[in-house]
């Protein structure tokens, strides 16, 4: 029987022109340079903050432009009708990471709903995606992260202070916006110290929004050790209070600062042993969720080409639709488009995870993105490796 091939670089860059193809070329090919990524992550966002023009040009034409959609929501309009034509949705992801204080905080939930609200007019916008530490102060979190814990693993106790209840009608704004303009909210998981009270404000949504559809997802950091449990038994509460999980999928994007927190604090590391570990206890939840397909909702948020094809075989040999509601493919935006555009020409649901807001407000991200893609080994090998064959392919045309 046929199967799908994350080969095809064809379909992959249709929608990149040559120019574009050569300037990501040259991105990735620079982000190869041994000393260029851990050199430039330390200094750039020291130099952004300096305010030279040439510098902010500089990342605007380079890695802002592969990895982001624009400084402003009006200014991702164009990306997201290029994705349109391919039939790649949207994940639309207000970037701006790292400011604390009450009024940042209200700012921001002004701009989730009125990213909600653009996204309700777009026709290829399922998805917004929130950081909970965009609208809650870290050190709240942190501390409602050591109240003692419940046998189910959420936490429980926490003196419910008047901060904690802006936290939560912040939330719920938001949630009920999106409930009302037919708009899913993606809850990211961020660092182990602080997630336990998001998954206890995620689920509280899940309980009040999805009992019809899934409104709200948590996401799962299967490079957790605990976290294939951690869906199960979300799971399960799901089931007793009768309302649909919803369920993003990552692998996760912390692990360095994570082994270094748990080494010198002297606790057991909520890092996988190995890098198989990861993939094993992904690929079981993605097998889990599809299993579960009724009453799971998942979005298989990776790169990894075995986990989406999985995704994707696991659909077919179910004899399930690819465009099946419950199931949902997404990859960065600048990112695997290998995997994006063939699943999309195979009618499945998947989208591009696309980040916007000012280039200094989303230098975090940015750095994240590049040090993802530093190592010719990982990702940055296999961009490379396509985009030449594409580059090869358009010549011989
Ligand atoms: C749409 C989308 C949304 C995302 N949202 C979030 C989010 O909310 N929170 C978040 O944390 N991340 C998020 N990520 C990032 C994600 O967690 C991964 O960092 C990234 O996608 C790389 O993993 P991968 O599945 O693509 O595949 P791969 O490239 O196969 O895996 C790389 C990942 O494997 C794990 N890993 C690598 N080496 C080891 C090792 N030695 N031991 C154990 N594990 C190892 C790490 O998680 C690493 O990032 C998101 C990604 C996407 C595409």
């Amino acid at each position: 029987m046929a199967t799908i091939s994350f080969d095809n670089t064809e379909n992959a860059f249709a929608y990149k022109s040559d120019k574009d193809l050569s300037r990501a070329k040259f991105l990735f090919n620079t982000m190869n340079y041994p000393f260029f990524v851990p050199l430039g992550t330390r200094i750039t966002p020291i130099l952004v903050k300096g305010k030279f023009p040439f510098i902010n040009k500089l990342i605007r034409d380079t890695i802002f432009k592969q990895f982001v959609g624009g400084e402003s929501l009006e200014a991702t309009k164009v990306t997201c009708e290029l994705l349109k034509k391919y039939d790649v949705q949207v994940i639309l992801d207000y970037a701006v990471e790292g400011k604390e204080g009450e009024a940042n905080f209200d700012h921001a939930t002004d701009v989730f709903i009125k990213v909600i609200n653009f996204a309700a007019t777009q026709s290829n916008i399922p998805f917004i995606s929130v950081k909970v530490t965009g609208i809650a102060r870290f050190g709240l979190l942190e501390t409602l992260n050591e109240a003692p814990r419940l046998r189910s693993g959420v936490h429980d106790h926490e003196e419910e202070s008047a901060e904690l209840e802006r936290v939560k009608d912040r939330m719920y704004a938001i949630c009920s916006a999106a409930a009302e303009k037919n708009i899913g909210v993606l809850i990211d998981a961020e660092d182990s110290w602080i997630q336990d009270p998001i998954d206890k404000l995620t689920m509280e949504m899940m309980a009040e929004f999805n009992k019809e559809k899934v409104v709200v997802y948590n996401t799962m950091q299967l490079y957790r050790h605990d976290r294939l449990e951690f869906l199960k038994l979300s799971h399960k509460i799901a089931q007793q209070q009768n309302f649909l999980l919803g369920a993003k999928l990552v692998r996760g994007a912390y692990m360095e600062k994570e082994r270094e927190r748990a080494l010198s604090k002297n606790y057991l590391s909520p890092i996988q042993a190995t890098k198989e570990d990861t993939d094993r206890d992904f690929n079981l939840a993605v097998r889990y969720c599809i299993e579960n397909i009724n009453s799971v909702s998942t979005i298989i948020a990776s790169h990894n080409e075995q986990s989406s094809m999985l995704g994707y075989e696991l659909l077919k040999g179910k004899n399930l639709p690819f465009n099946h509601p419950h199931v949902h493919f997404s990859q960065l935006f600048g990112m695997s488009d290998n995997i994006t555009f063939n699943l999309a020409k195979e009618g499945c649901n998947v989208s591009k995870y696309l980040p916007f807001g000012p280039i200094k407000d989303v230098i975090p991200y940015l750095m994240r993105r590049a040090q993802e893609n530093s190592s010719v080994k990982g990702q940055t090998g296999r961009e490379l490796t396509l985009i030449k064959r594409e580059v090869a392919r358009r010549k011989l045309k």
